[in-house]
């Protein structure tokens, strides 16, 4: 619905986008989802190699 606006969580006045306080208490607004999608792809990159790293080790330590 509100694409190019963020509603401050404090008083829940209608922020631009862009802006990274509430133009009406100054407070900082919530960060919107792109920087979230982010953090997750690179946490499960990481978690895909500590996966791989794990099963390589598990492959020359294991007796068989
Ligand atoms: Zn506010």
């Amino acid at each position: 619905m509100s694409q190019n606006s963020k509603k401050c969580l404090y008083c829940e006045v209608e922020n631009d986008i862009n802006n990274e306080n509430c133009s009406h208490c100054g407070m900082a607004l919530p960060t919107k989802h792109p920087h979230d999608k982010k953090t997750k792809i690179s946490f499960f990159v990481k978690a895909f190699w500590g996966i791989v790293i794990f099963c390589v080790i598990m492959v020359f330590y294991l007796p068989r």
